[in-house]
């Protein structure tokens, strides 16, 4: 199949032992992230993170790696409205 290497998400989610919607969803954005380049991951952690709204920096930070800084700074940088 791919020879991609992606990340395992380290949420509780994807740690515990059975089975969780979540999980699927962790590993199709980690698959999606595989074929990025290091420029065009942050700007699509930041607007899944924004999807997800309150905590969602911390958890696109734990499914995909990335510092929780990286999609912060982003967030601010594109204007998002806070709140
Ligand atoms: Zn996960």
């Amino acid at each position: 199949m791919s020879n991609l290497l992606t990340r395992q998400c380290q949420c509780l989610h994807c740690q515990q032992s059975s089975e969780h919607p979540d999980q699927l969803l962790h590993r199709q954005l980690n698959v999606l992230l595989a074929y990025l380049n290091g420029q065009q991951r942050p700007w699509v952690a930041a607007i899944v993170s924004n999807f997800l709204g309150s905590g969602g920096v911390e958890l696109v930070s734990q499914i995909t790696g990335l510092p929780p800084k990286t999609t912060q700074l982003l967030h601010k940088s594109s204007g998002s409205a806070t709140g």
